[in-house]
């Protein structure tokens, strides 16, 4: 099958509530239209794949044991409606806090593109017709380094960062959406509208 388009997918603020450290389970909320996000990019054969920073492991907020925990829960809360996630890559590093191995100057934290590029190895993905969603400027930074498209979301600090500090952004979005099903459907049809076509029925059991 030829390399699948992924939605990159941000966890705070675009998929769940941003609600700071989530260092219980019960802290982490989908967001109202979050599960139908992801069963339309299944639906359409897209991967559907978060992305997220958890610079509080590094930080010692949380363990990592405890992060495992909270995306068992919402990988659960998703099969439960119906949707599926393709991957889910996470950093658990900053570049100061902490102490080694999570205090590391490391690839993978966005902007840097290194979760993308190790979900595009793993799940043969074609960044280039990929798209990052996120609800902050620094999650837009990620989509030129891989050759992907930007959509910020006006879900979690998005608002905020789109009416009070646009004129910051070094990249400007592809498109600005009111929450991810939105972003999703933008997507869509811009694949649609492109190539005429989407792509293969989504493939078994994705998280491992
Ligand atoms: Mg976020
Ligand atoms: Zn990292």
């Amino acid at each position: 099958m030829a390399r699948r388009p992924a939605v990159f997918i941000d966890r705070d603020g675009t998929l769940t509530e941003e609600v700071g450290y989530v260092n219980h389970p019960s802290r982490l909320r989908l967001l109202p239209r979050s599960a139908a996000a992801v069963r339309r990019l299944n639906e359409a054969g897209i991967a559907a794949v978060v992305a997220t920073n958890q610079a509080g492991i590094a930080r010692g907020y949380f363990s990592e044991d405890l992060m495992r925990v909270v995306h068992a829960r919402l990988v659960e809360a998703l099969e439960d409606a119906g949707a599926h996630l393709d991957g889910l890559y996470v950093c658990p590093h900053h570049p100061t806090e902490g102490a080694p191995p999570f205090r590391a100057d490391c690839d993978c934290r966005k902007p840097k593109p290194g979760l993308l590029q190790r979900a595009a190895r793993d799940l043969d993905l074609d960044l280039g017709e990929s798209t990052m969603v996120g609800d902050k400027a620094s999650d837009l930074l990620v989509a030129p380094a891989v050759g992907a498209r930007a959509v910020l979301v006006l879900t979690g600090y998005g608002q905020g960062e789109w009416e009070y500090r646009r004129e910051h952004f070094s990249v400007t979005p592809d498109h600005v959406a009111a929450d991810l099903l939105d972003a999703v459907d933008w997507v869509i049809g811009r694949i649609r509208t492109r190539v005429g076509g989407v792509w293969g029925e989504p493939e078994g059991p994705p998280i491992r």
